[in-house]
C-alpha cells in the first residue's frame, strides 16, 4: 500500500504532547485560505512511498518518542493507506499515541476513515479559518477542536482539549536551501521570522503560505 508522503521528522515538539514523530501527508483539496502548508496540496505519483518504507522508518525511533502526530496535507483523502499507517504505527509500539490531523469534521472523517479511525488516539478537526485566530494548543483557528477518540487518547488529550498555548510554538529545520516550519505560527509570527531572517541576511523565496 503506497501513502502519498511530503516529509517525516523527529523529532518534533510543537504538534502534540512530548517528542513525537512527525508525518506530513501530501494533497490536499480543501484549499483554506491562508493555509501555511500550500506546499503540501497538489497529490501527485512521485510523492507516493511504501507504508511499509515509513514504518520502517519510525521503527528507528522506539524509545525517543512519546507518540505519531499525521498531519498534512489531508490525511482523510487517503484512507486504506492511513487505516494501514495507523495501525501499523501500533503494531510498532502499543504505547504511542497516534494524533492526527484533519481539515474536516468528526463525522466526514469517521465517514471518510472508519477504518483508520479505530487506530487513532486524537483527532485535531476543522479547517483552518483565518478569521478565528486562537491561542488554544496546537491549533491554527478557534474553530479546530482537540477530539480524543480512544481510552488512551482520554488520558493523554482530554485536559488539552481547551488548554491555552503557554509559549512559542514554532521548530525550524533547515535543510539543503530549504527552511521547514514545523508547529501553528501565531498571529503575526510568519511576519516576525521573515524579518529576523532578513535581519541576518536570509530573504526567503517561495513560501508555502503564499499562493
Ligand atoms: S490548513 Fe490543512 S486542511 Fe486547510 S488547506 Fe491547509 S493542509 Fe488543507
Amino acid at each position: 500500500m503506497k501513502l502519498r508522503l511530503a516529509r517525516t521528522h523527529h523529532p518534533v515538539t510543537t504538534l502534540g504532547p512530548g517528542r513525537r514523530i512527525g508525518i506530513w501527508v501530501q494533497g490536499c483539496g480543501i484549499g483554506c485560505p491562508g493555509c501555511v502548508a500550500r506546499d503540501t496540496w497538489v497529490a501527485e505519483p512521485r510523492h507516493d512511498v511504501e507504508v511499509a518504507d515509513v514504518l520502517a522508518w519510525c521503527a528507528r525511533h522506539i524509545g525517543d518518542a512519546a507518540g505519531v502526530t499525521i498531519t498534512g496535507g489531508e490525511p482523510s483523502e487517503q484512507p486504506a493507506a492511513l487505516a494501514e499507517l495507523v495501525h501499523g504505527l501500533h503494531a510498532l509500539n502499543d504505547d504511542w499515541d497516534v494524533l492526527c490531523y484533519t481539515g474536516v469534521e468528526f463525522d466526514e472523517f469517521e465517514r471518510r476513515c472508519p477504518e483508520a479511525l479505530t487506530g487513532i488516539d486524537a483527532l485535531i478537526t476543522g479547517p483552518f479559518r483565518i478569521t478565528e485566530p486562537t491561542d488554544l494548543v496546537w491549533r491554527g483557528s478557534a474553530n479546530q477542536r482537540l477530539i480524543p477518540c480512544s481510552e488512551r487518547g482520554e488520558q493523554r488529550y482530554r485536559r488539552w482539549a481547551l488548554a491555552e498555548r503557554d509559549r512559542p510554538e514554532l521548530q525550524l529545520q533547515v535543510g539543503d536551501e530549504r527552511v521547514w516550519m514545523i508547529g501553528i505560527p501565531g498571529r503575526g509570527d510568519l511576519a516576525r521570522l521573515q524579518r529576523v531572517l532578513r535581519d541576518q541576511g536570509i530573504e526567503l523565496e517561495g513560501v508555502s503560505w503564499r499562493p
